[in-house]
């Protein structure tokens, strides 16, 4: 199934999105239910309930997406230097404080994100160049739990998981090279594109999906999640050894080789770049720089 966040007359809504007709199924759930987007149906989900009923189908030329889980509930788990190529070209940037480890981590690089820094699919992202002149683009699959744990085994990780959706992992490179801890870099307002779509995780094959990124046309990232260092089940092992993962926690598992900061010299966004991100079985999340003008 392909469930969606959106706005309709000004109501955000939920829905099942089909692809042959271009329509979108909205789920009979009240405002507040359709306010945390897809939580209130992985809530339904974990308390073996069904799906609520749908009402009359809307064309997807009538709504707007939004991000399946517009505000998580807490910050959004990422994994650093997940692809090889990716850990070689971020390693000999310069920009990497976690250099000194090697460049391919031992184990994995756990970072976040916070929920505020989640924005829709066709929304901007915004940037002040005071703040940062180096915005960088990056593709990942975004695991989203749906059963909590803690000390879940490799083994039985994947019973955790609700399905997935695509982060754009934007990054600050000047931040996140200057601050040890990644956060500032990786959590500025808009950072977080995603969606357009949350899959189940009957929709993705973790073995063979393909992962792309274009900017305004040409394609920069071009790989599988097939390459993966360390793959889902592991990063889920890793985090919950300790921490009790929670319904509706995001992970993005990583970016593989072709951000801006590969390429010699390295290929910043700019104002008015259209950087579209795409997963099969997922979709296309594409948002357009902008720059922002004062404090507003
Ligand atoms: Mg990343």
């Amino acid at each position: 199934m392909k469930i969606a966040t959106f706005k309709h007359a000004g109501e955000r809504k939920v829905g099942l999105v089909e692809d042959n007709t271009a329509t979108i199924n909205p789920f009979e759930v009240t405002a507040e239910q359709a306010q945390q987007g897809i939580q209130y149906l992985i809530e339904l989900h974990l308390a073996g309930k069904d799906l609520p009923p749908t009402s009359t189908a809307l064309g997807l030329d009538e709504v707007t997406l939004e991000a399946p889980l517009p505000r998580p509930r807490r910050n959004l788990f990422c994994v650093g230097k997940n692809y090889f190529e990716h850990a070689h070209e971020f390693s000999s940037s310069g920009f990497d404080s976690s250099a000194a480890q090697g460049a391919v981590p031992e184990h994995p690089i756990v970072f976040s994100k916070v929920p505020e820094s989640v924005t829709g699919p066709g929304a901007f992202i915004e940037f002040d160049p005071e703040v940062s002149s180096a915005i960088d683009y990056e593709v990942e699959l975004a695991v989203i739990i749906g059963k909590p744990g803690r000390g879940i085994a490799r083994a039985n990780a994947l019973d955790h998981v609700w399905g997935y959706t695509i982060v754009n992992d934007v990054t600050a490179r000047d931040l996140q090279g200057r601050y040890s801890q990644w956060l500032i870099g990786k959590s500025q307002d808009t950072f977080c594109p995603m969606g357009p779509v949350a899959v189940t995780r009957d929709e993705i094959d973790l073995a063979d999906t393909g992962v792309r990124t274009w900017v305004n046309g040409e394609k920069r990232q071009d790989s599988n999640t097939g390459l993966l260092i360390f793959d889902v089940p592991t990063i889920i092992e890793t985090i919950a050894a300790g921490v009790t993962l929670l319904p509706g926690d995001v992970i993005a598992t990583g970016t593989p080789a072709g951000v801006g900061i590969g390429f010699k010299p390295p290929r910043y966004l700019v104002d008015g770049d259209v950087v579209c991100c795409e997963i099969d079985g997922i979709g296309r999340l594409e948002n357009t720089l902008k720059q922002r003008t004062g404090q507003g």
